[in-house]
């Protein structure tokens, strides 16, 4: 049965592109929602370290009424680092709303989310926003959208695709470019007329499969998915289908989404996103079922990490001076916690019992949590990564990931190169007006710090995808690159240093005494073997001489994915230091 009272619609942006702004406009229209509780919010991106980075990280939902219907608004991750994530979200939508600046046009970081919204069936509906710009293009970008939408093969249907032109900052909408509209009323109708109601079965037992987990300090975890068939309520019993195995469980509290997020609510029927407490087991994947008819959804598939980091408290010295969570215990709740709602990420107990080995898929995965925990006011250290490698038949394998590089086509060649010397190999390389996709696939262990190299070698236009594939046999060794953005102690070792921003100028040997050219950063008051990499106290010098002085003076890098760098860098015997303040590379001490 069709519920033609709910649609669920993901919500497929670039950021910048103006999906908050057009969200807001959409909720401040739809009357329930008041001038001044507006102010300053973003109601979909609340991670300031998403926004930096560009990239939404957690799926999060919204729902606006519109007359008698209900719009589940589902913000897609843009990453595909955590490509099952941005699976599982569509899994939830039946419609998707594809937004693109009237200048800009579509970015190709929205090409690997709207390449599985097509091949989950989704219909687009186009929304060429900001058209009130002066420098706006709105008919070349609406091009430009036919081309993507026939390279990403879609089909007749999907590329007959409804448009609008909009001004989320106006507040309007229109289906002319001729016109200028008055409302985003628009947008709703064609929500409702294009975009079908859930497709599901109200009245057999209930299903609901578990896409996504939440964690609250106060109510602890919260499973979130469709229900798929029959309803559920507050105090209901219920049976936790789980690989292998089933656990009956009492539903506690539910919630349904709302202008403003979640709202607890009585109960939830077939159609509804709700999410659910009281069911602490509940993992991705899992189906809430019926507890006296429990029958299983066809399971998703949930991502087998690839990387693993030893993490532990921080020993340096000056532990405990900037941060406010210290311990090992902080930080073992810390990492259970997470545990709960991070899927692909693992937590087992170390050699002693400050130490946990944590993994995850990849780099950027482990480096958002720390990241965020370090703004949470965490200090710790981490070791260096490490790739999973199974036995298969006594031979050894290793994560193998597809790799997609989209760059200027005439930056091919340095991207070859870099790629090529991590043992990556090519798979297909393709040339869509001006800029070139690659396909590769390469050991994951040579992705770490690739990123920031591809950055580097193509003036920061390289957009870097990659996605776990498969476990391969062992290709050959990754040589280590010495030079690059590497800074080390100047009163001894090499110094390989970064100029004016990303531009890689190679490497080069400081000693006391020897110059520092402008544009170099540089930071003071470190120690012997620090490798600092976001230092709290920098500044730029124009020029000075590096060791006149007594003291240590260290070059810095600029800001870009500092502990990226670490991460590339480091040895063995050394550990990552991360506190609210500073990243920074120290030898491990001996506990
Ligand atoms: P998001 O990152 O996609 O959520 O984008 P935002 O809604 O935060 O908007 C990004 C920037 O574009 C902000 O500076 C907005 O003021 C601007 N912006 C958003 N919508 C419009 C619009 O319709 N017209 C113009 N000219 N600017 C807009």
């Amino acid at each position: 049965m069709i519920r033609n009272d709910i649609r669920n619609v993901a919500i497929i942006a670039h950021v910048d592109h103006g999906k908050t702004t057009l969200v807001d406009a959409m909720l401040r229209q739809s009357g329930h929602f008041r001038e001044s509780q507006l102010q300053g919010s973003c109601i979909l991106d609340s991670n300031d370290l998403e926004r930096e980075r560009g990239i939404t990280i957690l799926a999060k939902n919204i729902a606006i009424d519109y007359r008698e219907v209900k719009i589940n608004l589902i913000d897609t991750p843009g990453h595909a680092d955590f490509g099952g994530e941005v699976e599982r979200t569509i899994k939830m939508a039946s419609g998707c709303l594809l937004l693109v600046d009237a200048y800009d046009g579509p970015m190709p970081q929205t090409r690997f989310v709207l390449r599985k919204a097509f091949e989950a069936g989704l219909h687009p509906i186009v929304v060429i926003n900001k058209v009130d710009r002066p420098d706006g293009r709105p008919a070349k970008v609406l091009e430009l959208v036919y081309d993507l939408f026939i390279d990403l093969g879609a089909d007749d249907e999907q590329i007959d695709f409804p448009v609008l032109y909009a001004s989320g900052k106006e507040g309007w909408a229109s289906h002319s470019l001729e016109e200028k509209g008055t409302t985003i009323e628009p947008v709703f109708e064609m929500i409702v007329n294009r975009i079908p109601g859930p497709n599901v079965r109200p009245e057999d037992p209930l299903q609901m499969q578990v896409t996504s987990l939440e964690w609250s300090e106060y109510i602890g975890k919260i499973a979130v998915g469709r229900l798929e068939a029959g309803s559920v309520k507050v105090g209901e019993k219920v049976t936790v289908i789980k690989d292998g195995k089933s656990l009956n469980k009492t539903v506690e509290k539910i919630f349904l989404f709302d202008k403003l997020g979640k709202v607890e609510a009585e109960s939830a029927s077939a159609g509804d996103i709700a999410a659910l407490t009281g069911i602490a087991e509940a993992d991705i994947g899992d189906t809430i079922a019926c507890a006296e008819k429990p029958e299983a959804l066809g399971r998703i598939q949930v991502e087998e990490p690839t990387l693993t980091m030893l993490f532990t408290i921080n020993h340096s010295p000056l532990a405990g001076k900037d941060g406010q969570f210290v311990t090992s215990r902080n930080l073992r709740e810390r990492l259970y916690r997470e545990l709960d709602c991070n899927v692909a990420l693992r937590v087992e107990e170390g050699a002693s019992k400050e130490e946990f080995l944590v993994s995850g898929r990849g780099l950027l995965h482990l480096g958002i949590l720390i990241e965020n925990m370090r703004r949470e006011g965490y200090e710790l250290s981490v070791g260096k990564p490490h790739v999973i490698v199974k036995e298969i038949d006594g031979k050894k394998y290793e994560p193998i990931e597809s790799l997609n590089v989209d760059v200027p086509s005439d930056k091919v060649g340095p991207v070859m190169e870099l790629v090529g010397g991590r043992r990556g190999e090519l798979v297909e390389m393709d040339t869509v007006g001006e800029r070139t996709q690659i396909d590769f696939t390469i050991p994951s262990r040579g992705l770490i710090g690739l990123r920031t190299r591809l950055l580097n070698a193509t003036a920061g236009e390289a957009i870097v995808h990659h996605v776990v594939a498969d476990f391969e046999p062992m290709r050959g060794e990754v040589p280590r690159r010495p030079n690059g953005v590497m800074i080390s102690n100047i009163s001894g070792r090499a110094v390989a240093f970064a100029l004016d921003g990303l531009q890689e100028r190679g490497t080069m040997f400081v000693k006391p005494g020897d110059d520092v050219y402008p544009g170099m950063i540089v930071a003071e008051n470190c120690r012997d073997n620090d490798l600092v990499v976001n230092p709290c106290k920098e500044k730029k010098l124009t020029n000075m001489r590096a060791a006149g002085s007594d003291k240590n003076i260290l070059l810095a890098p600029p800001r870009d994915m500092p502990l990226e760098l670490a991460l590339e860098y480091i040895e063995e015997d050394e550990l990552v230091e991360v506190t609210p303040k500073v990243i920074r590379l120290r030898k491990k001490l001996l506990t």
